[in-house]
């Protein structure tokens, strides 16, 4: 009897794995990457092959024939089906569903025509055919000591050809780009593409624009703001070795290169390289799991070095290169902490009654204002930071105490002074009121109102403070400012951000009020005074990773400052001043700031120092969740005793315990072994099913980060 000729197919759908069908007779045997019709249920659907299958794989349901190829030569390369099925198994996510969140849209479904035409235009698919002649690579810059030993070992390891994790740990203004286009030059120059991984496109675009500038046409950019056709070009780009640099953000981890001898993820510890839903990956760490299968060198670049990478290399696990001072000539800018705290002593005593510079609700300190005058007065720039959107944080009456809350989360609604022109163009605020109120997890919006809608009392009141009424306030105090505000709120688009970043460097704007999104990579010349509004509000949230993220905050923004001529000064306003994380940021000392957080995650057994993964679960009404997350963590216990070494905390109502009107609840897995962590979790997920109704859903966390 002739060997059945079975293969593997996954399907865009939340099945386990991928399906197994029958080739039919007058078919050959179709390669692993051809995308074929497959029946599935009533339907037909379109695949991609991940390779041969055995009669086992089939789980006993009735084999069908595949209707056909859609491809006559893998449109997918080999290397990267593996590294999705390796995605797949990693986050415990259905196969499918990897494969149509990493490939551009259109790819899966059976209706899109444009990537056979794309494919019928010419080009094949295949190694690029660029000659190292063309490259770019006149620079003249003169590379500082430090600078050149660090190329020169990134160099090396380049041309030894094994997979070689790196970590670059240079201060902020230290040069760092300037190492990554020289090593990937000498890459290129080997016959090898390169990856670079950048936070987000439009705060990162001076690096992509250094790129672009030193690799030409051999560069691709991928991001989120292309369109599809865009996107859809750029990969078959890729795919048909046109550009062997691709310079993108998280999902660049998936575009189709071939022979990769280098990939650089610059601000590694930066937080959007997680996606926070649906194939919840962390693309730092899969650039490590893609570096190894390809025996390439991943250089992790930062200033504040996520714990993980750290420790990984202190350990001897990364090879660790520094460059520990800022481009010659510059120094990192004098930092002064001002504790409000002492500040309010001061101003009781001093006989102030002004509400708007003392108490908690008060954002400006007599300290900054003055620095602010003095830096605007001596034609240099100013940088305000304060990550929170909006006017007021919320909202409430002070006659009944009623909070306004959004109906679909357990958020308070942020009030927003400015009208949303979009949205609420045909609806007048009432008298009394302006603006709307949102909450900023689901985005529902409503007009402001005069009045409590419990009580009907007007006396309703705002407090606490964000961007929105900070940059009002001083447009309102220094009308000679020139100021903008950088938040989600007002830069909708790349180009709004890049009008603002580009006025502010050519020195039409003094000032720049804004969230995080001015605290990453950016360089001003002119830009001497940041001023940060509240050091410690990331502080008092329920992260595992609260200290962290706030250190890295303070480090990178105060890092915007004084990379031009002038020195750079940074103020940093806090009511806890004596909290370790904000202390090592305004010293800039890493190594104090990593001693001290990590005895912390030791001493709790949290990441990097055990692994975890958080089961999420949810469900529109709450007595099932709460019901369904009680059986779950039992079964979980149960099947855990004496098989497997981990913990399992909760289940606990999740800190938001409801967003868009789902109910939502998590238990953790933790502990020092992967391998036991894992088999518990699959495990639990084999299981889930006999102890959770279909109306709850249950969604698995690999290494979270968020937990909120
Ligand atoms: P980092 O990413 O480490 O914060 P950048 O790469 O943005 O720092 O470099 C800071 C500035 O220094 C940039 O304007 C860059 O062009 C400049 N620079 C880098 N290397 C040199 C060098 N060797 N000599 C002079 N200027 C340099
Ligand atoms: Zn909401």
């Amino acid at each position: 009897m002739s060997k059945a000729r079975l293969v593997n197919v996954a399907v865009p759908l939340p099945v386990e794995g991928a399906l197994t069908y029958l080739v039919p007779e007058d078919l050959p045997l179709p390669e692993p990457g051809i995308r074929v019709r497959v029946p599935v249920g009533r339907r037909q659907m379109v695949g991609i092959v991940t390779g041969d299958a055995k009669e086992a794989d089939s789980k006993g349901f009735k084999l069908r024939k595949l209707y056909g190829f859609i491809d006559q030569t893998p449109l997918i390369p080999a290397q990267l089906i593996d590294f999705l099925l390796w995605i797949a198994d990693y986050y415990f996510y259905p196969p499918g569903l990897v494969f149509s969140e990493a490939l551009p849209p259109g790819f899966l479904s059976p209706k899109d025509a444009a990537i056979s035409r794309l494919i019928k235009k010419g080009s094949k698919p295949g190694k690029s055919r660029f000659t190292p002649e063309n490259l770019a690579v006149s620079s003249d810059i003169k590379l500082t000591d430090d600078q050149s030993a660090a190329v020169s070992s990134i160099k090396k390891t380049i041309f030894n050809n094994s997979y070689s994790p790196i970590l670059l740990h240079g201060v902020t203004g230290s040069g760092k780009t300037e190492v990554y286009l020289r090593a990937a030059s000498s890459c290129l120059e080997s016959g090898r593409s390169v990856l670079v991984m950048v936070p987000e496109i439009a705060m990162t675009a001076q690096t992509t624009g250094w790129f672009s500038s030193r690799f030409g046409d051999l560069l691709s950019v991928l991001h989120s703001g292309m369109t599809v056709a865009q996107r859809r070009d750029q990969w078959w780009r890729i795919r048909t070795g046109k550009s062997p640099v691709v310079v993108g953000t998280r999902s660049a981890i998936f575009s189709p290169l071939d022979d990769l001898g280098l990939i650089i993820v610059d601000e590694e510890h930066d937080p959007s390289y997680k996606q926070s839903d649906k194939l919840r990956y962390n693309a730092r760490d899969m650039a490590l799991v893609l570096g190894k299968r390809f025996n390439a060198t991943v250089v992790l670049g930062s200033a504040t070095p996520s714990l993980s990478s750290y420790k990984n290399a202190i350990s001897g696990k990364y090879r660790l290169l520094r460059l520990p001072e800022r481009i010659t000539g510059r120094s990192l800018p004098a930092v002064e902490i001002i504790d409000r705290r002492e500040e309010e002593k001061k101003l009781s005593g001093a006989g102030y009654k002004k509400k708007s510079i003392s108490g908690k609700d008060a954002w400006l300190t007599p300290r900054l204002e003055t620095a602010i005058k003095e830096t605007v007065e001596r034609g240099e720039q100013v940088i305000l930071f304060l990550n929170r959107r909006g006017f007021a944080t919320y909202i409430f009456c002070r006659e009944c105490g009623y909070v306004f809350r959004c109906r679909n989360c357990d958020i308070t609604m942020t009030w927003h002074r400015a009208l949303n022109k979009k949205s609420h163009a045909s609806q007048k605020a009432l008298p009394g009121a302006s603006g709307y109120l949102k909450c900023h997890y689901c985005g529902f919006e409503t007009v402001a109102l005069p009045a409590c809608p419990s009580c009907g009392g007007t006396a309703v009141k705002a407090l606490g403070f964000g961007t929105e009424k900070v940059e009002e306030e001083i447009k309102g105090r220094f009308p000679y400012i020139r100021s903008a505000r950088i938040d989600r709120d007002t830069v909708s688009s790349t180009k709004r951000l890049n009008s603002i970043i580009s006025d502010f460097r050519s020195r039409r704007l003094d000032l720049i009020v804004g969230t995080q999104m001015i605290t990453k990579g950016h360089d001003f010349p002119g830009l001497t005074l940041v001023g940060i509004l509240w050091a410690d509000l990331g502080l008092n949230v329920p992260e595992f990773n609260a200290a962290e993220r706030t250190f890295q905050l303070i480090t990178q923004v105060a890092g915007r400052a004084g990379r031009g001529n002038a020195p750079g000064r940074v103020l940093v306003q806090t009511w806890m001043a004596d909290h370790f994380a904000i202390e090592t940021a305004s010293k800039q000392d890493y190594e104090t700031f990593f001693k001290k957080e990590a005895a912390l995650r030791q001493e709790l057994k949290y990441a990097p120092f055990a692994r975890m993964i958080n089961f999420k679960i949810s469900g529109a009404r709450k007595a099932a969740v709460m019901d369904a997350s009680a059986k779950l963590a039992k079964m979980a216990r149960e099947l855990a005793s004496g098989s497997f070494k981990a913990d399992i905390l909760g289940p606990a109502p999740a800190p938001r315990a409801r967003i868009k009107n789902r109910y939502r609840s998590q238990m953790l897995i933790k502990g020092t072994a992967l391998s036991q962590v894992r088999g518990l979790c699959s495990a639990i997920l084999e299981k889930k099913d006999k102890v959770v109704p279909s109306s709850v859903r249950v969604e698995v966390d690999v290494d979270p980060e968020n937990m909120l």
